[in-house]
């Protein structure tokens, strides 16, 4: 089954990989980075395809995909 990896410490809470996700499976989680971002969490792992868009749309190269 495909999933994701967010780094937690790497993510400035933008936004972008919730945004162009297809299937809703990112979103902003209650707990805060190191420099004081919430950051990025995974849910819905069952509706993830492993299509990947988010870790091309993130501009911190804070996801990695895995198949
Ligand atoms: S790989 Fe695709 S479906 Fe899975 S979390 Fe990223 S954008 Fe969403
Ligand atoms: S695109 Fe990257 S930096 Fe922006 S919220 Fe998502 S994981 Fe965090």
């Amino acid at each position: 089954m495909p999933y994701i990896v967010i780094n937690p410490e790497l993510c400035k809470e933008c936004e972008l990989c919730i945004k162009y996700c297809p299937y809703d499976c990112i979103k902003i989680g209650d707990e805060i980075n190191s420099k004081g971002y919430r950051f990025a969490i995974f849910v819905n792992p069952e509706k993830c395809p492993g299509c990947a868009l988010c870790a091309m749309m993130c501009p911190e190269m804070a996801i990695e995909v895995y198949k």
